[in-house]
């Protein structure tokens, strides 16, 4: 059923791993949910499964996507946040209708309105992305230090200092590019010493 698409990156911090179905903003750009199946893919491994999603309804969670994008990246530069994007995000905040239950092994688990409506999963995300942007939650809004992605991302760490959106991803890549430059700085200085 997902055969051929790229693969979601799943974070800790549901808002922004949403913004993730979208890599590479400044580089060669990954689409994670192309089509309506693959976001309804996204909101089952995200603990938001719906019944089905619509073309339109893909379009608002995508303008939704980016509306948190804008205004996560304006909160961590420290710039005004962006209207049109705030209103985009409340907007599907009331609309939804999710319900938090804590189930018996003492879990939250989210229950859409009657239809499993994508809006009602769109205002759980939504939600989220404002109480990280708030400031309500314990974290600090930051960018991605890869020129190439510049995620906004959530950074828990104690020290508030992490720079990478995603350690495994982002920082890896980063890292194997300074070694691989390293190796190649090596190689033709011992060439140049056997010579
Ligand atoms: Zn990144």
């Amino acid at each position: 059923m997902s055969a051929g698409f790229p693969e979601f990156r799943l974070g800790s911090v549901l808002a922004t791993s949403f913004t993730a179905t979208l890599t590479e903003r400044q580089g060669d750009a990954v689409e994670r949910i192309p089509t309506p199946q693959r976001l309804i893919d996204w909101l089952a491994v995200s603990g938001l499964a719906v019944d089905s999603c619509t073309t339109a309804q893909l379009e608002l969670a995508r303008e939704l996507r980016e509306s948190i994008h804008a205004a996560a990246t304006a909160a961590a530069i420290g710039d005004a946040l962006p209207a049109a994007a705030a209103q985009v995000i409340n907007d599907c905040s009331i609309r939804g209708r999710a319900a938090a239950i804590l189930t018996p092994e003492g879990n939250r688990q989210w229950r859409l309105g009657s239809a499993s409506r994508v809006e009602d999963a769109l205002g759980v995300i939504a939600a989220d992305a404002i109480d990280i942007i708030s400031g309500e939650r314990d974290g600090k809004m930051a960018l991605c230090a890869s020129p190439t992605c510049r995620a906004a991302f959530f950074d828990t760490s104690r020290s508030r200092t992490r720079k990478w959106c995603e350690m495994n991803t982002c920082g890896n890549r980063q890292k194997k590019a300074r070694f691989n430059a390293n190796q190649r700085k090596n190689d033709t200085a011992a060439r140049t010493d056997a010579s």
